[in-house]
């Protein structure tokens, strides 16, 4: 304890260590033997010093219980400890194993209370707090049991917002472990999938070594693949094993976080069913599991606010036009296009100081279209249908004339893709406001061509489809990236809106 909590200790912590230890390396963790006593001694004083103040301060170690290993050089030591700063009892599990010149620490982990943790279940609890690591809040952690401690005990002041009808509970669909994307993970996450105990969880698994991208990432899962881990049953191997998810992207799924002045807006992705559908939990109350979830999550964050291209706006202005947007879309006695269309007016007439009417823009026609126009946006629509993706290759590539007399079967599912893609701030943050509502008009208008292609109810993968190419910001390569530049300079126009409503 005295050399984890003194900066000048770590040759003496490197010292306690096995080998085969888990310990801070670089940025994250590795084997004790992948470093040296030097180069650990100086991150730990780095570390120390930069967090004096808020890394804790573990004192008065008691040991309270002591149990033996099935394997006689190994053994579990249970410690009561305090945590001077906040006079915090707690207690400490450290795995110890007999090394021919002495005892040598090879896992330590905090808990709040005595649990019948095998030498390797302490390991591998331990090992599942490597994503705080990671992170600097409160303060680097210089150990697995700084990191642990944090994760039990440390609490972010953060205030949570989220749209009033966001809820969620886990319905075990498996959705994210199945779709469409690419799920990476830290390097070190390979150490703790070399400790589970394969041999019961899943023999096949025994040696799994997930691939190393040429960034250093693991790849869990190519956008083709299944993951691994999932059972037959809809079951995640790796949180069964562990009783939690210690992988960040699949323990943030299905939220999604954005950073403002404010505090965090927590959006929820459509491609899993119970978000979609409102089912379970509203955000507002699963605090405690948001705090958890955030700690693994990359918040959307912005320096500036736009209101259109090129039009800076403070964040009241932005939060407020975004509220306005989204309680607009959940206008239920308009039709979705005349909502969309009421917002799309909205903007036009923030951005170049005309006045509101909403009265009048609920009724006023649809704007008349050239014919070059309608192609233009007809070609647009086709250029999207035809990208790589399997849905949307089942479709044809033909967008319907009968296109503007069409209506949401399912308004109320595509109103909530099309808040949440808003709220999440994916397209917001890096654009602006008018360019994500205008992306939320390319979703409705696809969401009706599948419509329109289906023939009946839209199957679970359109909707994903849908939740990909708008929460996930699919979208943004594919149409802002993959555009024309002349074409994309009209996707921050408020008419372009309206035209494309009226296309
Ligand atoms: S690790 Fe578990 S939760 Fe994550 S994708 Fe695989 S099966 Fe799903």
């Amino acid at each position: 304890m005295r050399a984890l909590c003194d900066p000048s200790g770590g040759e003496a912590l490197y010292r306690l260590h096995s080998p085969d230890a888990p310990v801070r390396l670089g940025e994250g963790i590795g084997p004790a033997r992948a470093t040296d006593e030097g180069h650990f001694a100086a991150a730990h004083r780095d570390i120390g010093r930069r967090g004096e103040g808020a890394l804790p301060v573990f004192v008065e170690p008691s040991l309270v219980q002591l149990m033996h290993s099935e394997d006689p050089r190994e053994a579990v030591a249970w410690f009561e400890i305090t945590e001077a700063r906040e006079s915090r009892r707690l207690l400490a599990a450290l795995g110890v194993r007999c090394a021919a010149d002495g005892p040598r620490i090879v896992w330590c982990s905090a808990a709040e209370s005595i649990l019948p943790w095998s030498f390797r279940d302490g390991l591998l609890q331990s090992l599942a707090d490597y994503p705080w690591m990671r992170r600097g809040e409160p303060a680097t952690a210089r150990a697995l049991l700084d990191a642990g401690y944090f994760r039990r005990f440390w609490r972010p002041p953060v205030t949570f917002a989220a749209l009033a009808d966001a809820r969620f509970s886990c319905q075990m669909s498996a959705a994210c472990c199945r779709h469409d994307y690419e799920i990476t993970l830290p390097a070190e996450a390979q150490m703790l999938i070399d400790a589970l105990p394969w041999q019961t969880v899943a023999p096949q698994l025994k040696g799994t070594r997930l691939p190393v991208r040429t960034d250093g990432k693991l790849q869990l899962k190519s956008p083709e693949e299944v993951c691994r881990f999932l059972t037959p049953g809809n079951q995640c191997l790796i949180h069964r094993a562990l009783g939690r998810q210690p992988f960040g992207a699949c323990c943030v799924f299905p939220f999604s976080f954005a950073r403002t002045p404010e505090g965090i807006a927590v959006g929820l992705s459509p491609i899993c069913g119970s978000a979609r559908l409102g089912l379970g939990l509203p955000a507002q109350e699963r605090t405690e599991d948001l705090r958890e979830r955030l700690a693994h999550a990359e918040p959307r964050t912005t320096d500036i606010y736009r209101l259109a291209p090129g039009v800076a706006i403070a964040w009241g202005p932005f939060r407020d036009v975004e509220k306005g947007l989204c309680d607009c879309l959940a206008a239920e006695e308009l039709p979705l296009r005349r909502r969309l269309y009421v917002g799309a007016r909205l903007l036009g007439a923030l951005t170049d100081g005309s006045a509101v009417d909403v009265p009048a823009w609920r009724s006023e026609p649809l704007p008349a279209l050239k014919p070059e126009l309608r192609a233009a946006i007809h070609g647009m629509l086709a250029r999207l249908l035809g990208w790589n993706r399997a849905v949307l290759r089942e479709l044809p590539r033909e967008v319907p004339d009968r296109l503007p007399t069409l209506e949401a079967a399912d308004a109320q599912l595509v109103t909530n893709i099309l808040r949440n893609t808003l709220y999440c701030k994916v397209y917001s943050f890096p654009l602006d406001l008018t360019t994500a509502y205008n992306y939320l008009i390319v979703l409705y208008l696809l969401a009706l061509i599948m419509q329109s292609a289906a023939a009946g109810p839209l199957p679970e993968r359109m909707w994903r489809e849908l939740g990909s190419l708008g929460v996930h910001g699919l979208l943004k390569s594919m149409l802002h990236e993959g555009m024309p530049e002349n074409f994309r300079a009209l996707l921050g126009r408020s008419e372009f809106g309206l035209w494309m409503l009226a296309a």
